[in-house]
Formats: structure tokens, C-alpha cells, sequence
């Protein structure tokens, strides 16, 4: 078969990308590293938007059929004591699924499509080339690849994006235990963030009676799986309602326990002449957001998009760089910023913890506008700022008026010292966002 366009990595944002440009027209072949699927733990929480466009490509209803189950939204806590805040979606479903089960089903739906195929054991080790151009790849049995269009989705460690000298800030940020438990969650069919503890705590459900516990665990937290198993029986149980914890505890005692470094990840660039960078290997953000699936789903309508609109050229792959970062960037500094401070234990972020959920519990329009924040509905970065000032204010107020610990101007200081940092940190990155573009619209080789 003649091929228009290569994927290289057999992921979720490969197969759906594969899926959607054989949609548009596109012969495509999927070249998977490994023989069978990654199995080390990945994203399984999708939010609305990146379910609607599964739907699109006929690829939700499968996933449910296969044992999927529906999300309804997120419930937040502040302590295991604390009321519950619940913040539902309103533009439809998400979807819980086991990650395995999620990529073997993708594989066996896309089997059947004309067009496509998906080559196992088939790792990629290095570009062909024509003067500055990728015209395809070479795999590690010496095999030679050639398309059109070459889409890198080899996740967030790719090393084809080194090859191909696209730089990548990659920051460690700490570590993930994920377990898995039999049950229901206090608050339903919602996406459970459990303050309190060191880090926060990400429960879910990924099968009917089954959920899924995402512990996020400091970078210094003490050495060797005992410990951290007794570390996190200490300071993380006590932040989990039961029945949860008891499930949690049996989990840790039961199971080999597998750290799981988290970090951000953010590119420069995402597009050179006959290749493009699709989901985790053109950056990625904290878990706590569930974002990395559904901004791959947004990455693969993109491509989508501009192939329809102006085929496989260096006008699409253009197109293609400046849309795709006028997304991500948006759910970079959110997750970045919610991350910050829910995982901080200075008076500061304490103060802004407590402000979130003043805030939440205020009206429902606040519990909206953060969960289209948080879903990746609202990218309008004027919103994020407005939200993240009416968070300030309700936390000064609970500084200078309410019953927070410590002493008022001490804890004063913290706050403005954190929030300023942070509102600091969203303009610059705002600006360089708007200074990247137009750098890379002025740099970028025309067709
Ligand atoms: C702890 C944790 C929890 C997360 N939770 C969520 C969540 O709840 N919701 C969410 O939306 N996101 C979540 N994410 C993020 C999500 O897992 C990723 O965004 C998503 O898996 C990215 O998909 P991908 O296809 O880009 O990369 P991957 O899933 O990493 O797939 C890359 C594929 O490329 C293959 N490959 C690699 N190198 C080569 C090569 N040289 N040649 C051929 N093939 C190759 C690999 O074998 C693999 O199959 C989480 C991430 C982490 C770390």
C-alpha cells in the first residue's frame, strides 16, 4: 500500500490520530515499538470534549461497549472532614476506562478500517531525509518507511523529537502511585481530588465497581517501597473518607507498589518540514488535571482539520503548530496553577486552597466557569485570570477575617507572596505564548 502519512507510536494519540486522518482521506500506516502495549500506567480519565470527538470519529461507543464507564464530573474535599464540593460537567460525559483495555479496543476497531494498518514491534530509530525535509523512517530491523507526512507520537520520553533537535523543557515535578480497588466513590460517578496530605489524591472510576487512586507523592519522599508504602498508610489515608481508605490500605498491603515519575513538558516547536509532534511527545502537564488525552484529542482534530483544509503541505503543518499551541499553552498554565496550589503547604497556598473552595461553594457559576476551565472547554486566558482573582480575593478574606491559623500578617504576606508569584508566572508565560507565535510564524521555511 502506497502511504500518505507514517504514525510513529501505537498510543492513544497515534490510534485516534490514525483514525481521524484515514477519515480525511489519508493512507495510513501506525508503527508500534512494542509487540504488545505499553504497560506501564497511563491516562484514563477523558473529559466531555475529548469524548465528543471520539464520538466523531465513531470511537466512544466502542470504548463503552467494551466496559468504559461514564464520568459525570469532579467532587473536590479539602480534608476527610470536610464537606464535599461537587462540580459536574455540563457539556456532556467523560469516560473512565482501564488503559490497556482502552488501547486494545482502539487497535481491534481501527484493524477493520480500509486504509490503516498498525505494524507491532516496529520501533522507529531515525528519519529518512531530503535536503531539510523528513520523507520518512527507518525502523530498528533497517526497514525504510516513506510518506508524505511523518506524525512523531511517540510520548512524553520521545526520542524522535531529539532527532529532529526540537527542544523540550522538561521539569520533574514528583511522583505518582497508582492503585487500583474494587467499590463505588462517596460522590458517584465523578472524578474524586482528596486534599490534606502531602500531595493531592486523584480517585476515579475506570470500570463498573472497580477505581482507580492517583497519589501524588513529593520528589523527597523517603527511599525504598516500604517506606513509601508506610509513608503513604501515614499521611495520605488519613485524607481519604472511608470506605475508601480501608480499600486504599488493603491495596498498599496486597499489591507491588510502582513509582511513576510526573512532569511538565513543554516545546518550543511542534511542526518542521514533513513532520509534526502529536500528544505527549509535543509536551504534557501534572495528571492532576486529567488533561494528557484530551489535549491529544484536540492535537488530532487539529491535524484533522488542516489536512482537510490544505492537505499534507508546510502550510498545513504551519497551521497545524500555531492552533495547536494556542490550545495547550492555556491548559498548561491552568494545570500548572491548580497543581501549585494544591500540593503547597506554605500559609500561602493553604490560604488559596481554602479561597477555592470559598469560591466554589459561593454559586454555581463559579463551579462552571472552573470546571470549563479545568476540561478544557474555556481556553479564553482573560477567564482563567478573572477566575484566578475572584480566588485571591475570597482567600484574602478568609486570611484577614476568618479563622485561619497563625498570624494575620504573616499569613497576609504568604498569600500575596504565592499568588502574586503565580499571577507573575501566567503573564510571562502569556506573553512569550504571543511572542513564540509570531517568532515562529516569521522563522518558519515557506512551502
Ligand atoms: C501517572 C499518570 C496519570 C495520567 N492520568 C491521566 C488521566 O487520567 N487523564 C488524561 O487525560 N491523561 C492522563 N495522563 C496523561 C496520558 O497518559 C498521556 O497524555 C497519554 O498517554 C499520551 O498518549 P501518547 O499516545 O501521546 O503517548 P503514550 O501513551 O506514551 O504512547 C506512546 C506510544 O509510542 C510507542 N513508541 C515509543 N517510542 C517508539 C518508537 N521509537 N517507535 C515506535 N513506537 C514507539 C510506545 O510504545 C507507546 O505505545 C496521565 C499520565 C501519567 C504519567
Amino acid at each position: 500500500m502506497q502511504t500518505d502519512v507514517i504514525v510513529v507510536g501505537g498510543g492513544f494519540a497515534g490510534l485516534t490520530a490514525a483514525a481521524a486522518l484515514q477519515r480525511k482521506g489519508a493512507r495510513v500506516e501506525v508503527l508500534e515499538g512494542s509487540a504488545t502495549w505499553a504497560q506501564q500506567f497511563r491516562g484514563e480519565l477523558i473529559h466531555p470534549r475529548g469524548v465528543r470527538a471520539l464520538q466523531g470519529l465513531d470511537l466512544a461507543a466502542p470504548l463503552f461497549a467494551a466496559g468504559g464507564v461514564e464520568v459525570h464530573g469532579f467532587a473536590a474535599t479539602a480534608s476527610s472532614t470536610s464537606a464535599v464540593t461537587r462540580l459536574p460537567y455540563t457539556h456532556g460525559v467523560g469516560l473512565g476506562i482501564d488503559h490497556p483495555l482502552m488501547i486494545d479496543t482502539l487497535r481491534r476497531e481501527l484493524a477493520t478500517r480500509p486504509g490503516l494498518t498498525i505494524t507491532t514491534s516496529a520501533r522507529v530509530e531515525d528519519f529518512l531525509r531530503d535536503g531539510g525535509r523528513v520523507v520518512g523512517v527507518r525502523t530498528a530491523d533497517g526497514h525504510e518507511h516513506r510518506a508524505s507526512l511523518v506524525v512523531v507520537a511517540d510520548g512524553r520520553a520521545s526520542r524522535l523529537r531529539n532527532l529532529l533537535g526540537m527542544q523540550a523543557h522538561v521539569r520533574l515535578l514528583s511522583y505518582t502511585v497508582a492503585l487500583g480497588v474494587e467499590g463505588e466513590l462517596p460522590s458517584g460517578r465523578l472524578g474524586h481530588v482528596f486534599l490534606g496530605a502531602p500531595g493531592p489524591v486523584l480517585a476515579y472510576p475506570y470500570a463498573a465497581g472497580k477505581i482507580r487512586m492517583v497519589i501524588d507523592v513529593p520528589l523527597d519522599v523517603p527511599k525504598g517501597r516500604a517506606a513509601i508504602k508506610a509513608f503513604l498508610l501515614t499521611h495520605y489515608a488519613p485524607a481519604v473518607p472511608e470506605p475508601l481508605r480501608a480499600a486504599m490500605k488493603q491495596s498498599l498491603e496486597q499489591n507491588p507498589l510502582e513509582l511513576i515519575s510526573t512532569q511538565a513538558i513543554a516545546t518550543e516547536a511542534c511542526a518542521a518540514p514533513g513532520v509534526v509532534l502529536l500528544g505527549d511527545a509535543g509536551g504534557c502537564a501534572h495528571p492532576l488535571t486529567a488533561s494528557g488525552l484530551t489535549n491529544a484529542m484536540n492535537d488530532v482534530l487539529t491535524l484533522a482539520d488542516v489536512f482537510g483544509e490544505h492537505g499534507l503541505g508546510d502550510d498545513a503543518l504551519r497551521s497545524y503548530q500555531r492552533r495547536r499551541y494556542d490550545f495547550v499553552r492555556m491548559r498548561e498554565l491552568f494545570t500548572d496553577a491548580l497543581y501549585e496550589v494544591f500540593r503547597g503547604q506554605d500559609p500561602g497556598s493553604r490560604a488559596l486552597q481554602a479561597g477555592v473552595f470559598t469560591y466554589w461553594n459561593s454559586s454555581e457559576r463559579s463551579r462552571i466557569a472552573s470546571m470549563d476551565l479545568l476540561s478544557g472547554e474555556d481556553l479564553r486566558p482573560g477567564h482563567f485570570v478573572t477566575e484566578y482573582t475572584r480566588v485571591f480575593g475570597r482567600s484574602a478574606i478568609h486570611v484577614l477575617w476568618g479563622r485561619h491559623p497563625g498570624s494575620r500578617r504573616k499569613n497576609f504576606s504568604s498569600l500575596l507572596k504565592t499568588s502574586l508569584g503565580r499571577l507573575e508566572h501566567v503573564a510571562t508565560r502569556t506573553t512569550k505564548t504571543v511572542v513564540d507565535r509570531y517568532r515562529r510564524e516569521l522563522h518558519q521555511p515557506r512551502a
